[in-house]
């Protein structure tokens, strides 16, 4: 591993449930390792605002893939400023809200939706060299051959916890919206939210961000065993 990361060339997969902390987690690591950052899920987002732009229903499959298709996505890969924008629209304050968080999943479980994000992210992770990538199928779909796969995992209550604070939402709000987008994300045909087999399990609930990025570093380095 200590070989790959003096070559240069090291991709970091971040998977997790919502809320487990994964895009703090991933933004300050690839910060502290001068890699670059890629949010998968906010790509699924981006689309997702596109499809809604254009009056579709995000369970209807054909209509979503034709949308994705002709839809112009940049993503910022700086983990300081990660901009997002759909044909040339900033997106970035839309993507996080209400109604694209709605229909997410739906849109994100398109299998047309996910081989042209997957082709993308693979683009990007190749181009970029070292990077950190954060989602919900990087260690196992996307980036099988990461030199580090991590799968952040925190309790229910945490989750909700965390996401509220984060939206100033209501706590039982958040719980309900976090437990149905697990369900979908996790239930859906094409590449649902997966633990990789070789990725490292940590439990985020008690811990702080920065026990987590010092964690993640250590097994970098091998001085922290899995
Ligand atoms: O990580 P975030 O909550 O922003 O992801 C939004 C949604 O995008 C998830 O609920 C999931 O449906 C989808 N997603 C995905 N695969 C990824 C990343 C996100 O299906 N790699």
């Amino acid at each position: 591993m200590a070989e790959t990361v003096r070559a240069g060339r090291l991709v970091v997969a971040v998977d997790g449930p919502s809320g487990s902390g994964k895009s703090t987690v991933s933004r300050r690591l690839a910060t502290q390792l001068a890699a670059r950052y890629l949010d998968t899920g906010a790509m699924y987002r981006a689309v997702t605002w596109a499809v809604l732009r254009a009056g579709v229903e995000p369970q209807d499959a054909d209509s979503v893939a034709k949308v994705a298709g002709e839809t112009a996505l940049r993503i910022g890969v700086d983990p300081a400023d990660p901009r997002v924008t759909a044909d040339g629209v900033p997106v970035d304050r839309e993507i996080r809200g209400p109604e694209v968080t709605a229909a997410v999943s739906a849109v994100s479980a398109v299998p047309a939706v996910r081989e042209l994000m997957v082709r993308r992210q693979r683009e990007i992770i190749e181009e970029a060299g070292r990077i950190v990538v954060e989602g919900r199928d990087i260690g196992a779909v996307v980036a099988p051959d990461a030199d580090l796969k991590v799968y952040l995992t925190a309790s229910a209550d945490a989750r909700a916890q965390r996401r509220s604070a984060e939206f100033a939402a209501d706590v039982s709000a958040t719980a309900a919206d976090l437990a149905r987008r697990d369900k979908l994300d996790s239930t859906r045909a094409t590449s649902p939210l997966q633990q990789a087999p070789d990725a490292v399990v940590l439990d985020t609930t008690e811990l702080g961000i920065d026990e987590v990025v010092a964690r993640l570093r250590g097994l970098l380095d091998g001085t922290v065993r899995p």
